[in-house]
């Protein structure tokens, strides 16, 4: 490809390094407790000086392996040497490896260009603020009260409330609870992780539309696209929105769309192949009138911001999970995202606005 504004016309390197960012809390899952988030840090040069950076946190049943990661980093590492574009198909197959090496090209485009990442990709307004959601845990009632109150005391209005491992009757009576907790004015979303029945879904459903409770994530599990599609359809639940995140992976966009399974898709950059091809897939389905939500998983600074600006660069964004950071013990450098009042306050400096990750 001739020289352009893509980075064709630089002379780039790209080199990566392993990390490991030590969890607050570990983890418990179906697989076994995760202690550490582990992956690597990408950083391309351009022989003007110019760097951008990139993160691959893989994520067991979201990316692939660590190793495959690996591997296709190193790939593009040898690719770059023929442009951005070759550097992209070496790992088109791999989405966290993707999800770096795309956000590193962007980074250093829109640092060359002395704009920060969201307007480069967007092409849009100066945004200030992105709305966030706070995220309650699956504890008991009263702990899950106390922590929505918490959040909408430190100026949230959006609260994300795990659900799905207790009965569905236990989690409605922990969403009445958080309703009474916080009044009538905080939107309410309930993610059910895939946990639940029809049945248990209808039940969860007509229960939550009396609480107002605006979305459920994921209420069946993965597979079911017809499933969700007829909850949608079934008027038991009028009022609250369908969400879904692992079943956006299991059948990717076009199918969900297709059977008008979704009234809002969790889009997970880092899961999805990058913030590019996330922010392709929300223009496409808000013209569907379909919510995008971007929401991280627990990664690193790099990443995270990637999101923030992500979610800055769709118009009329809805709150979104963006506040993870807390649940990392360290991390690869200096936040530069603000969390204030319920939002994100957005970078201006140039590119993502991440400094010294390679250096510490
Ligand atoms: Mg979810």
């Amino acid at each position: 490809m001739p020289g352009g504004d893509d980075g064709s016309d630089l002379d780039l390197e790209l080199e990566y390094r392993p990390f490991s960012l030590a969890l607050e809390t570990p983890l418990e899952t179906a697989d076994g407790t995760i202690e550490s988030r582990d992956g690597f840090l990408v950083r391309l040069t351009a022989a003007d000086g110019q760097v951008g950076y990139g993160e691959a946190t893989p994520l067991p049943g979201w990316t692939e392996s660590p190793a495959d990661c690996e591997t296709a980093l190193a790939r593009a590492g040898e690719a770059i040497q023929e442009g951005p574009t070759a550097a992209l198909e070496a790992v088109d197959e791999q989405v966290a490896a993707r999800h770096a090496v795309s956000l590193a090209l962007a980074d250093l485009q829109a640092g060359r260009e002395a704009t920060p990442l969201y307007r480069y990709v967007g092409k849009g307004p100066m945004v200030g603020r992105v709305p966030v959601n706070a995220t309650i845990g699956d504890g008991p009632p009263a702990e899950t009260a106390h922590a929505a109150r918490e959040a909408v005391d430190r100026g949230f209005d959006t609260c994300k409330l795990k659900a799905g491992r207790r009965s569905v009757d236990d989690d409605i009576d922990r969403v009445r609870r958080v309703r009474e907790a916080v009044g009538d004015d905080v939107e309410l979303r309930v993610d059910a992780n895939e946990a639940w029945t029809y049945e248990e879904a209808t039940t969860a459903l007509v229960a939550f539309a009396d609480l107002d409770v605006a979305v459920v994530e994921q209420p069946l599990p993965a597979g079911a696209l017809e499933g969700h599609a007829d909850l949608r359809a079934d008027e038991r639940g009028d009022g609250v929105s369908i969400a879904l995140d692992e079943g956006l992976l299991e059948h990717g966009v076009d199918a969900i769309c297709e059977a008008e399974a979704a009234d809002a898709l969790v889009l997970k950059p880092m899961a999805l192949g990058g913030i590019d091809v996330a922010r392709k897939i929300a223009a496409w389905v808000q013209e569907l009138e379909i919510t995008p939500i971007v929401t991280t998983t627990i990664d690193g600074v790099v990443a995270r911001t990637g999101a923030v600006h992500l979610a800055a660069s769709i118009p009329d964004v809805p709150a979104c999970g963006l506040a993870t950071g807390d649940l990392l013990a360290d991390d690869l450098g200096r936040d530069p995202v603000l969390l204030e009042r319920g939002a994100a306050v957005v970078p201006q400096a140039k590119g993502l606005g991440v400094e010294g990750v390679w250096d510490t």
